[in-house]
């Protein structure tokens, strides 16, 4: 009998070796479209220093998203007309229109209508640099100085480099007389950093006149010199965003002196909720999100063990989890995060309160709904009396999932490779927000990327001091852009 077991072990082992070593072998990169030839974009005549010198030119003109009403729209028109000036064979040729006030929408217009649209994504506005963060800084965060090699600014990366870099493509082309067949559109947004009405207004215009594009591009991704996984340079292309939601914990408590508190205060009823709620079962795993799609496209770099288990997630799952949850970035890739951001109670130390609050925030995984996250939370906190879960404002899903194996990604990877060669090219997710959301419904695929190298100390200063753009990342985005005009609309 022993014998037997013995002998039937032996074999599950070797199908499991069989299955294991199988599945590694099979864990690759599916190909790219073949019939993607980018053009040879190291020929474009980009003049970057003068590019460069225009950049600067925007990031003096000081477009901080206008968030009062009172706020002075006239950097907006002044970088308008700037645009118009600064432009002028592309604005001869696009046809302009204002929506929502501020956003702008050009209609490159293609010969072939038959031919969906391409459409090109980049925000006019700005954040504010905080009078406090002043000193940290260089140089004038709005003076668009060019030093080492460097234009310096508020807006270098996000987003005035790629809205210069698709003008200055565009310019490149219309200049030469190029006429493209497929339209291009092209959707430059007034205030994507304070939640983005003038994408959304623009989307609907295209809505509403029957567009369906063949794919958006926005920012949001962007060529990593690191990979955590693999140590080596990676264009990362977003293919989908997270959701944002913020759950509001409410708990009701009998007011009073807190000398012979009852068993449960209003405090000790949301601390409870918080806990449970910030503990709850949340899926995390590669697939059913764009992280399985990025280990395959890394497969060739990764080492052999990390391959094995990445490609037998179902024996190796709990030991990636494992491995995984050390690393903040790598658990917000893989599932929807939860972090209590808030807490509100109380006026005394010797009061007991009649009410406590908290929030609680969540970045939704393609994987998860709002609604589905909210149902769970509810469920796992039904048993606590006087406390309620509510969504402090409308929840944001998070997007589609764009397709890797589309004609649009294959031509965005080719000229990644292009603009980059030193880079592995993988989908990836977008962790915040970008303007690209409000597209979903009037492109077939939407992704988020500009090929700029990026280090870890130059993400640190979006949003954050002395945010730059290298002369070299801005020459990359410029050709970047024509290709893709090129490649893209005028074959
Ligand atoms: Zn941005």
């Amino acid at each position: 009998m022993v014998r037997v077991i013995l002998a039937a072990m032996a074999v599950l082992v070797a199908a499991v070796t069989g299955i294991v070593g199988y599945r590694t072998y099979a864990f690759s990169a599916p190909p790219l479209l073949a019939s993607v030839t980018p053009p040879d974009i190291s020929t474009y005549a980009v003049d970057a220093e003068a590019a460069a010198a225009r950049l600067g030119a925007a990031i003096r003109i000081r477009t901080v998203s206008i968030v009062n009403e009172g706020d002075d729209p006239a950097p907006f028109a002044q970088l308008h007309a700037w645009m118009q000036q600064t432009y002028p064979a592309f604005h001869a040729a696009a046809r302009r229109e204002l929506v929502n006030t501020l956003s702008l929408l050009y209609v490159w217009e293609g010969s072939d209508p038959a031919q969906p649209p391409m459409l090109l994504l980049a925000h006019q506005d700005v954040v504010p640099v905080p009078d406090e963060t002043r000193g940290a800084w260089s140089d004038d965060p709005f003076g668009g100085v060019v030093r080492d090699g460097a234009v310096w600014g508020r807006g270098a990366i996000d987003d005035k480099g790629s809205l210069v870099a698709i003008l200055e493509a565009a310019e490149l082309l219309a200049a030469q007389g190029r006429r493209p067949t497929r339209t291009i559109l092209f959707a430059f947004g007034h205030d994507e950093e304070i939640g983005g009405e003038g994408a959304q207004a623009m989307a609907q215009v295209l809505a509403d006149r029957g567009v369906r594009a063949w794919f958006a591009i926005d920012e949001g991704l962007a060529i990593i010199d690191r990979h955590p996984l693999t140590g080596r340079p990676t264009a990362l292309i977003g293919i989908a965003e997270k959701g944002f939601a913020t759950l509001r914990v409410s708990a009701v408590g009998r007011p009073g002196h807190s000398s012979m508190p009852p068993p449960e205060t209003a405090v000790s009823l949301v601390a409870e909720a918080v806990d449970r709620v910030h503990s709850m079962r949340i899926e995390r795993q590669l697939g059913g999100g764009p992280a399985h799609a990025m280990m395959r496209a890394l497969a060739p770099e990764l080492s052999l063990t990390t391959r094995a288990a990445v490609a037998n997630e179902w024996l190796f799952g709990p030991a990636l989890q494992q491995r995984f949850a050390q690393d903040p970035a790598a658990m917000a890739l893989i599932g929807t995060t939860v972090a209590p951001t808030m807490m509100n109670a109380g006026v005394r130390p010797n009061v007991l309160p009649g009410e406590a609050t908290a929030m609680i925030n969540f970045r939704l995984h393609p994987r998860d709904t709002a609604a589905d996250i909210l149902a769970r939370a509810r469920a796992g906190i039904a048993d606590i009396e006087g406390v309620t879960l509510d969504w402090a404002e409308p929840p944001r899903e998070a997007s589609a999932t764009s397709s890797v194996t589309s004609s649009s990604y294959a031509l965005i990877a080719a000229l990644s490779e292009a603009s980059y060669g030193e880079a592995a090219v993988a989908p990836g997710l977008v962790l915040g927000g970008t303007d690209s959301r409000h597209y979903g419904s009037v492109a077939e695929n939407v992704y988020r990327f500009a090929p700029m190298v990026l280090s870890s100390d130059d993400l640190e200063t979006i949003h954050g001091n002395n945010e730059r753009v290298s002369v070299e990342n801005l020459e990359r985005l410029i050709r970047f852009y024509a290709g893709l005009m090129e490649a893209g609309a005028m074959q």
